[in-house]
């Protein structure tokens, strides 16, 4: 198997993978999709009654929100929370005892009091790296009224998708077959039908004879209208079922590149845990 990065940034990545098979890249597409972990919110506690203004203000505030604690409880868990695989582990596994200590949690307390929008970047660290600051800042949470105000603290712990949506490190992630294209020139009258049929504009006539554009292999979604069109049946276009064309995103606690990687390296745990089954019932 060949892996060829097509294009890549921070949170997404378009690759092109060769000498494989569907249900591999299925594979890693499910592993993508559920199995990399990644920190997100999953305890809010909410501080009840009235809050004093430390601005020094002669105002008082009640500690409510038009909103149910459960909905913003569940909104703080979808923000996405900057991850460090090789510093956080499991709670259920660390050398606490799932008590929490700073190898399995991060901590967040938020203030904030209305008239006003309270954002995701609102959220602040407390005592911990400033790395793990939220970096998309305006995700946002609930509106506060005159008078209204939010005090609470958010605690952080690694899971995985399979678990809670909240906990998806990758979206989006699809693939597609790589397209291969013949064109008979001798069958070819140059009538220019493919051209105009295709609706992504990859064909073209060009020294009397009709040729694939720059990039025709990762724009061409296999429509066919090009062969559909073609009288002369001189195009026949064809899906590769051994190359295909893998993109995904994240949505930014983890890097695109270090979701793959992660991707790669538990996909490699489990085929080897998948063939020490199968010797052990000797298949
Ligand atoms: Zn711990």
């Amino acid at each position: 198997m060949e892996i060829e990065v097509l294009s890549q940034d921070e949170m997404s990545m378009k690759l092109l993978i060769k000498g494989t098979n569907p249900a591999f890249v299925n594979a890693l597409r499910r592993i993508l999709l559920a199995e990399i972990p990644k920190m997100a919110i999953d305890r809010v506690e909410f501080t009840m009654g009235s809050i004093r203004n430390p601005g020094g203000e002669d105002k008082e505030y009640e500690s409510k929100t038009p909103l149910f604690d459960e909905i913003i409880a569940h909104r703080l868990g979808m923000v996405p929370i900057p991850t460090d695989l090789e510093l956080f582990g499991y709670r259920d596994g660390c050398t606490c005892e799932g008590v929490g200590c700073p190898n399995c949690e991060l901590m967040y307390s938020l203030w904030k009091v209305g008239p006003c929008t309270v954002y995701s970047g609102d959220l602040e660290l407390t005592e911990a790296d400033e790395k793990f600051a939220i970096r998309e800042k305006l995700i946002p949470i609930v509106n506060l009224n005159e008078k209204q105000g939010l005090v609470l603290y958010a605690t952080a712990i690694l899971g995985k998708g399979t678990e809670h949506a909240k906990w998806q490190a990758a979206h989006a992630v699809g693939y597609r077959n790589y397209p291969t294209i013949e064109i008979d020139q001798k069958k070819c009258d140059l009538c220019g039908e493919c051209v105009e049929a295709c609706p992504r504009a990859l064909l073209v006539v060009d020294k009397k004879k009709v040729e694939t554009v720059d990039g025709y292999h990762t724009r061409c979604n296999l429509c066919n209208s090009c062969e559909e069109v073609c009288d002369p049946e001189a195009i026949k276009v064809r899906a590769d079922d051994s190359t295909f064309i893998f993109q995904f995103e994240t949505d930014g606690a983890l890097t695109a590149r270090e979701a793959l990687l992660q991707a790669m390296k538990i996909a490699g745990e489990k085929f080897g845990g998948f063939r020490e089954a199968l010797a052990d019932i000797g298949a």
